[in-house]
């Protein structure tokens, strides 16, 4: 599903973020990407979305090499990722269901279908009763679910969350991984980016440690002995 071999990304300022970085996640898996601020992981993530373009070493995401790509393919390897960011990025003038209908809009989907698919993905994130509700009107962990809902009702066999508990407690954040769970138990492949340890400490998920731009430690989380 996303392939890294031998990945560096220097910043036109200089600024290496990325050195050297190589890994594999399979389609179906899921697993956490970890370090401090500044370590590397939203640049991790922006090379896979194509925000971002390597400086050295090859990027596949579902067997494109996104080095080999031409710009008119880009929206369509993107329509396989489902991002879900920290801050919502939810038009707070329009309902949750606009919200979370905007991307089959845009595909140009009927309204029948849209009303059908908005309506089974809100009851999956357990906002069936807020349908009609303006985002603002939710609290952070509601709308970060509008945000997952939004982000899967195109059914992307990839979702990538970048600090997708930062503005939560440790309860609430327990639940919105619950949710990424379900869905990777429906067999789509997660990677999470977070510096929050003690989430990933309760969880026995594959974890990937970013430090200054290297990646350290690739393991289950269980086999941790110390900090990294
Ligand atoms: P995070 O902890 O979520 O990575 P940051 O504060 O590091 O947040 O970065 C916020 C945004 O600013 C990101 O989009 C990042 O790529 C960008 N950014 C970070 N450092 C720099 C920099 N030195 N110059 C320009 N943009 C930067
Ligand atoms: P993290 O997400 O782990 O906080 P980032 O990928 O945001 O790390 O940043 C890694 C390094 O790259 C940092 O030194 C940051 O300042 C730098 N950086 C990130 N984005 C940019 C950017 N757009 N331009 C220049 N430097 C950047």
């Amino acid at each position: 599903m996303i392939r890294f071999e031998g990945v560096s990304k220097t910043y036109p300022g200089g600024q290496q973020a990325l050195r050297q970085v190589s890994f594999h996640i399979a389609p179906g898996e899921m697993a956490f990407l970890t370090g401090h601020s500044g370590a590397g992981k939203s640049t991790l993530l922006k090379l896979i979305s194509i925000m971002e373009r390597p400086t050295v070493g090859k990027v596949l995401i579902n067997g494109h090499d996104l080095n080999q790509i031409q710009r008119r393919q880009v929206p369509y390897i993107r329509r396989d990722i489902g991002m879900i960011f920290q801050s919502h990025q939810l038009l707070m003038d329009r309902s949750v269901f606009d919200n979370v209908a905007l991307p089959l809009i845009i595909e140009g989907y009927s309204h029948r279908e849209i009303s059908k698919r908005v309506g089974a993905v809100l009851d999956r994130v357990g906002l069936s009763d807020k349908s009609r509700s303006l985002p603002i009107t939710l609290s952070g962990g509601e709308q970060q679910r509008v945000g997952i809902a939004r982000a899967v009702i195109n059914k992307p066999p990839l979702l990538l969350a970048d600090e997708p508990t930062g503005n939560l407690d440790p309860k609430l954040s327990m639940e919105i991984i619950r949710l990424f769970e379900d869905f990777n138990q429906a067999g789509v492949a997660v990677l999470i980016a977070t510096h929050d340890l003690g989430l990933i400490a309760r969880m026995k998920y594959r974890t990937l440690t970013l430090k200054k731009g290297q990646m350290i430690t690739d393991g289950l989380t269980e086999d941790w002995h110390d900090e990294p």
